[in-house]
């Protein structure tokens, strides 16, 4: 199977949603033996690496499937995992090649900021950073995005915004 570019949805095994959720591959060992467990991780490495980010968005319904990262088909209730940060961020603005975050307003070029669910403000380069390129799942989700007028700072990296 070739991961497809444009594909943004994927169904993953437990196992692989446990690792890819929370680093923990020691599943695999435990049903495999350990040169076997070595070499399936590396597999499923080199396809996250194809793949790009994945955040968790959900279960689907019990069915058969094949699990995106081991390849395995598997019967019962898979994970879905997205590459589409926006998905559990609805307030990131991308540009059009889907993986840069928008820095300014399409229209009129005004510089933007980004607020979290807990009204935290996240500058452009963070949410670059810490949402899209490396998915931290204890930040709080990016809530919106907005013209910024004042003298505001960002909460991660204390740098002053840019302001219109
Ligand atoms: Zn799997
Ligand atoms: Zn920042």
């Amino acid at each position: 199977m070739t991961a497809q570019t444009t594909q943004t949805s994927f169904l993953l095994c437990s196992t692989c949603a446990c690792g890819v959720s929370n680093d923990d591959w020691s599943a695999l060992d435990y049903h495999h033996d350990p040169e076997d467990a070595d070499r399936i991780l590396a597999s499923i490495t080199a396809t996250m690496e194809l793949i790009g980010w994945l955040s968790h968005v959900g279960q689907q319904d019990p069915g058969y499937y094949d699990c995106a990262l081991c390849g395995d088909t598997h019967c019962g209730t898979a994970e879905e995992y997205t590459t589409d940060p926006t998905v559990n961020n609805p307030g990131i603005v991308l540009m059009s090649d889907n993986k840069t975050v928008r820095s300014y307003t399409n229209v009129g070029c005004y510089p933007l900021v980004y607020l979290d669910d807990q009204d935290n403000v996240v500058c452009p380069s963070c949410v670059q950073t810490d949402y899209v390129d490396n998915l931290n799942e204890l930040d709080r989700p990016i809530a919106s995005a907005h013209i910024n007028y004042g003298d505001t700072y960002c909460d991660q990296c204390s740098q002053p915004i840019e302001s219109a």
